[in-house]
Formats: structure tokens, sequence, C-alpha cells
């Protein structure tokens, strides 16, 4: 996936080092983090910071999340490799490439359309292939390729919206930052026979949630 001339590799292997000694156990999480090239997706003026543990700015007031926090909530989703994902808030396209590389298919919904197609073009240049990127408001969801076995918020909002429980599939799991804006709880939602059970797993400062569910633009 990171091409021969990946001079980038010693330092990735230290970030994966760091996740570990923070207490990440999951293989096929670490696995993961060593095989994506982190520094694709940032911008060019912060790539010597590319595997910093520390979240990034993407450009238009948005960042990339602190490795560390992802790979909390990528443990917490338990993802086997056969799963349909939907995650909304593509960013930079980095975590989409980590939940690629952990479930079989991806559909990723970003807002911003320069965002959308930096993400889709870093996506290319780091060989990820079973993603597929929705420019729009993804409180909406994606109904075309619901259910999910598993959704991802990388935004806060303000409540989980209604069409992401109705694309969930029974037994899946979402988590989302909800709360007030800069300051959220990550919340893991899921699907069971009974209905919907929510369990709060942390603190977490996420950009807002900006949609119809979502925070006004
Ligand atoms: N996980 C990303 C970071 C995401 S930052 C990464 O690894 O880079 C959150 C993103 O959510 C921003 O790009 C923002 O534009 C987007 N966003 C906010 N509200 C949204 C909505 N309703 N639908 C889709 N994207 C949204």
């Amino acid at each position: 996936m990171t091409g021969s001339r990946d001079t980038y590799g010693g330092y990735r292997a230290r970030l994966v080092e760091q996740l570990r000694a923070q207490g990440i156990r999951d293989l096929a999480v670490l696995r993961a983090f060593a095989a994506t090239p982190r520094h694709l997706f940032v911008p060019e003026a912060v790539r010597h910071r590319a595997y910093e543990d520390t979240a990034l700015p993407i450009g238009i007031g948005q960042t990339i999340s602190q490795p560390f926090t992802q790979a909390r909530y990528l443990e917490t989703l338990g993802l086997g490799g056969k799963e349909r994902v939907l995650e909304i808030g593509t960013g930079s396209g980095y975590q989409t490439a980590l939940l690629a590389a952990l479930a079989e298919q991806v559909f990723t919904i970003e807002r911003m359309r320069p965002l959308a197609e930096g993400a889709q073009a870093a996506l290319r240049a780091a060989g990820v292939t079973n993603v597929s990127v929705l420019v729009g408001d993804g409180t909406l969801g994606w109904s075309a390729y619901a259910p999910y076995h598993a959704i991802l918020v990388a935004a806060g909002g303000p409540e989980i919206p209604p069409p992401l429980v109705e694309q969930l599939a029974p037994g899946g799991r979402m988590i989302i930052p909800l709360g007030a804006k800069g300051a959220q709880t990550l919340t893991l939602v899921r699907r069971t026979a009974e209905g919907i059970r929510t369990a709060p797993i942390g603190e977490a400062r996420f950009v807002p949630l900006v949609g119809e569910h979502g925070f006004d633009a």
C-alpha cells in the first residue's frame, strides 16, 4: 500500500509503538496504522509532523484527528474485515483509509467539496480501492448502500441523527461525539433486538457536525 519509495516507514513504525505503549492492543488496528501512509493525507506544510501522535490542520478550519483517538475508535468498533462501514466527515481521508484496511467496504461523506476531492486523491495515491466518497450532508446518511454494520461520525453533533439510526444494521455499532460545540462525549450506539442502546466512552473535542440533524452552518 505504501509503495517502494517510502521514506517514512521508520517514523510510522515509531507511531505504532507509541499507540501500543498507550494501550492499543487490537493487532488488526495496529497493522492498519503500520500500513497507512499518514503523510499522504496531510498538507505539504505539516508533512514533517505527519507521524506525531497529534491532530493537525488540514485546511478550511478542519483538522485530521489525533492517531491515538482514532485507534481507540477503531478498537471500539471491533471490525473483523467483512463489514460495510459508513463514515461521516471524510476530512483528509486518513481515517477512511484506516477503516478501509479493517473492513470490506467504506462509504464516506464529506460536506466540503475541496476536502472530499483532496481525500479522494490521497486515497488513490495510497492505493486504497474499497472506498466510495460522497459530497453532501452526512447527517442524512447514504441510504443507497444501507444498512451499515458500523458507522463512525468524525464531527460532534447535538443529537444522534435519526437517519443514521435507521441505516444501522441490527447488531451494528455507531460511534458519535455528542454535545455542545467544542466539548462532546464520545458515545457508542448499538442497535439491538430491544432497540437502541447508548453508552458514553469518553470525552472528545471534534469540529462541529453541520447539517440538517447537526448544527447550523
Ligand atoms: N477523521 C478525519 C477528520 C475529520 S474532521 C481525518 O482523519 O482527517 C471532520 C470533518 O467532518 C470535516 O472535514 C467537516 O467538514 C466534516 N463534516 C462536518 N459536518 C458534516 C456533515 N454533516 N456531513 C459530512 N461531513 C461533515
